[in-house]
C-alpha cells in the first residue's frame, strides 16, 4: 500500500472555526454525530456556528463501544432527511458511529452487518470526524468498529476515511483523568504496534516512533496536570500521527485480544488494549523489540503503574480457551511479528489473569 494520506488535517487551536470553509464546502445539509459530552465542553456549539448557514440535524445519542443496531437506527431515523454530510463529534464511539451511519444512508439496502462486507458497497456520505479525545486516531483512518453479537469487530474501508478531520486540543482539556488514562493509551498502543507491525515501512516508522515518544513523554503530564496546554497538544499529536500510522500497517494481535476485555470484563478500549501488549511483547521477535523496551528503559510495567492504573481482573479457563479459540483466527495475526497459535494466545491470558489477579 502506497503512503498516502486522503483526509485534510486542520491541527491545532480553533482549528473547526478557521477551518470552516472547508468544512462548509462539502453539501448543503449536515448531520452531526455526537454524545452529551460534546455540549458540556463546548465543541457542539464550536460546530454550530462554524455551519451557521447550513441546514445542520443533531443526533447525540452516542453510547460507549456502540453496536450495529444503534448504526442501523440511526441510519433509519435520518433516511428521509437528504443529508449530504455526516459528521462525527466526539471519542472512537462518536466517530465509528458517524463512518457506520455515512455508509448505511448512502446506502440503503445495505444492512448493519453488510457493513463486514466490503464489496457490497463503494460509497459513504462525505464524512468530517472532530475527535474530543486523544487517542483512537478514527479521524484519519479507514476503520470503524462496532459491537455485533456481543463482540467488537472492526472493518475497513476507503469510502470512510474522512474527508476533513480537525483536531483541536482543546476540546481534551476537560476530559475526566480516566478517559484521559484510556484513549492515551490507545494511542500510544496504536503507535507501538504500527512500529511492530510487519507491515511497517520507513515512512510509517517516522510518524509510529514520533508519536511513541511524544505520548510516552507526555502522557503523565496531561494526567498530573489536566489543563497543560502544551502537553495536551502534543498527546493530541501523537494520537494523530499514530492514527496515520496505522491507518498504513494495521495493529498487531495484541490489540485484538483486548477486545474481550472489553466486551466481557467492562474494560474501556485503551486500557483493554493495551494490557496485553507488554506480554505479548515477550513473544514478539526482531530488533524493534529493544526499541520499545528502551522507551520505556525496560520497565513497561512500571510505567503503566505509574500512571495510576489500577486494576483487578477474574479471567476463568473457560474464559481463556473460548477467547483463544476465537482471536487465532483474528486478522491481526497476519501483522504479528511472531507465531500466534490459540496455545501462545492462551497463555498470555493467563499471563494477563495472574498479573492482575490483585
Ligand atoms: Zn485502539
Amino acid at each position: 500500500m502506497p503512503f498516502q494520506v486522503t483526509t485534510k488535517v486542520f491541527f491545532g487551536a480553533v482549528v473547526v472555526s478557521k477551518g470552516k470553509s472547508a468544512l462548509n464546502s462539502l453539501g448543503r445539509k449536515y448531520l452531526i454525530v455526537t454524545g452529551t459530552s460534546s455540549r458540556a465542553n463546548g465543541a457542539l456549539d464550536e460546530v454550530l456556528a462554524a455551519l451557521s448557514g447550513k441546514e445542520v440535524l443533531v443526533f447525540d445519542g452516542v453510547v460507549e463501544n456502540p453496536g450495529l443496531e444503534l448504526a442501523e437506527s440511526v441510519a433509519r431515523q435520518f433516511k428521509d432527511a437528504t443529508l449530504d454530510v455526516v459528521v462525527g463529534l466526539g471519542g472512537g464511539s462518536a466517530m465509528d458511529l458517524a463512518k457506520a451511519v455515512a455508509v448505511l444512508l448512502e446506502n440503503e439496502t445495505l444492512s448493519g452487518r453488510d457493513l463486514y462486507s466490503p464489496l457490497k458497497y463503494a460509497r459513504a456520505k462525505p464524512i468530517v470526524c472532530i475527535p474530543t479525545t486523544a487517542g483512537t486516531g478514527s479521524e484519519v483512518t479507514p476503520y470503524c468498529v462496532l459491537v455485533s453479537d456481543g463482540r467488537k469487530r472492526g472493518f475497513a474501508h476507503e469510502s470512510i476515511v474522512p474527508k476533513i478531520a480537525f483536531i483541536d486540543p482543546k476540546y481534551t482539556h476537560t476530559l475526566p483523568g480516566e478517559i484521559t488514562l484510556s484513549t492515551g493509551l490507545d494511542a500510544l498502543a496504536h503507535s507501538l504496534e504500527s512500529y511492530l507491525s510487519l507491515r511497517a515501512d520507513p515512512l510509517t516508522e517516522s510518524l509510529s516512533t514520533e508519536a511513541a515518544r511524544l505520548l510516552v513523554e507526555n502522557l503523565p503530564k496531561v494526567l498530573r496536570e489536566p489543563t497543560d496546554a502544551r502537553a495536551r497538544e502534543k498527546v493530541s499529536l501523537g494520537a494523530t500521527l499514530a492514527g496515520i500510522a496505522i491507518a498504513h500497517t494495521g495493529s498487531t494481535i495484541a490489540h485484538a485480544l483486548g477486545n474481550p476485555l472489553t466486551t466481557e470484563k467492562g474494560l474501556r478500549h485503551g486500557i483493554a488494549s493495551f494490557l496485553p501488549l507488554p506480554f505479548c511483547l515477550k513473544r514478539y521477535r526482531g530488533e524493534k523489540v529493544g526499541f520499545v523496551q528502551e522507551l520505556f528503559n525496560g520497565k513497561i510495567f512500571d510505567f503503566i503503574e505509574s500512571l495510576g492504573l489500577e486494576l483487578k481482573l477474574t479471567i476463568g479457563g473457560e474464559e481463556v480457551e473460548r477467547w483463544s479459540a476465537e482471536l487465532a483466527r483474528d486478522v491481526h495475526i497476519r501483522n504479528t511479528p511472531a507465531e500466534f497459535t490459540t496455545d501462545v494466545i492462551a497463555s498470555v491470558y493467563r499471563e494477563i489473569a495472574e498479573y492482575f489477579s490483585g
